[in-house]
């Protein structure tokens, strides 16, 4: 049976995201960014919950796992770099790490730069990979705690899943990132259409998630440092590519 995948609106602009195994009854949920929220989507699906998997210790990440694990006693498994930094956690688990997660694999993937544990989960039977604040849908996180080599070790190792997995990620940032990648390659024409799209799906309320590796590297700027127009563009034939990822990340964190 398939892995089902709820996503919902949590704070102003994280998602929730519930996983669930029909066979087993297990669910999950990938962070817990708010506690009402989760609550309401549990109860409509009549669930309980059982798990939590945390990918980094941010507080738009973490702030509900307390309250959860204090009225379904749910297991928090969170990344062993940043234990003493996540509330309730009961076990760590590191880049190479598997688990099984009802019937499903659970494979952990180090992807630091945003935070320096940040860890994803990719479930590949399932399709599915939850990535946190590491890649968004034409965007990726802030290196806010890594450096910018580290983000992109990070982004190819992403990259690297097969084109069709469904990537979850953190936060609807779409809209904006949009307009910043637009900046960067105005000439990509599946970018073009892919905003178009994007402000549609926005104007009606609608979440622009999840996405697909493929659809990232024709799109997102951040995953497409070895593209020659790109590096053309940027007047950086020559330069590595962690140094054209740099540039690009350094052009939207001045962006406006
Ligand atoms: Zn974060």
């Amino acid at each position: 049976m398939a892995l089902i995948v709820e996503q919902f609106t949590c704070r102003t602009d994280n998602f929730g995201v519930l996983i669930h195994d029909p066979a087993s009854g297990l669910t999950a949920a990938i962070d817990a960014p708010e506690e009402a929220p989760i609550r309401a989507r549990l109860a409509e699906k009549g669930w309980r919950l059982d798990q939590i998997l945390v990918t980094h210790h941010h507080a738009d990440h973490t702030e509900a796992i307390l309250p959860l694990k204090a009225s379904f006693g749910c297991t928090v498994t969170g990344p062993e770099g940043e234990a003493a930094k996540i509330p309730g956690i009961d076990g760590t688990v590191k880049g190479g790490d598997e688990f099984k997660f009802g019937a499903f694999d659970v494979r952990v993937i180090d992807t630091p730069g945003h935070t320096l544990g940040h860890i994803s989960y990719w479930l590949p039977e399932a399709g599915v990979a939850f990535v946190g604040d590491t890649l968004f849908a034409m965007g990726c996180g802030r290196v806010i705690e890594g450096t910018p080599e580290m983000m992109w070790a990070s982004l190819e190792k992403l990259a690297a899943l097969p084109g069709e997995t469904l990537i979850y990620c953190g936060h609807e940032y779409t809209e904006a990132n949009a307009r910043f990648a637009l900046t960067v390659e105005p000439d990509n024409r599946d970018l073009v259409a892919r905003s178009d799209e994007v402000r549609r799906l926005r104007a009606a309320g609608k979440a622009t998630l999840p996405t697909t590796i493929d659809l990232e590297k024709r799109t997102n700027p951040f995953l497409r440092a070895r593209e020659k127009s790109l590096r053309r563009d940027l007047g950086m034939e020559g330069a590595a590519p962690a140094a054209v990822f740099a540039e690009v990340r350094g052009r939207k964190d001045r962006f406006k």
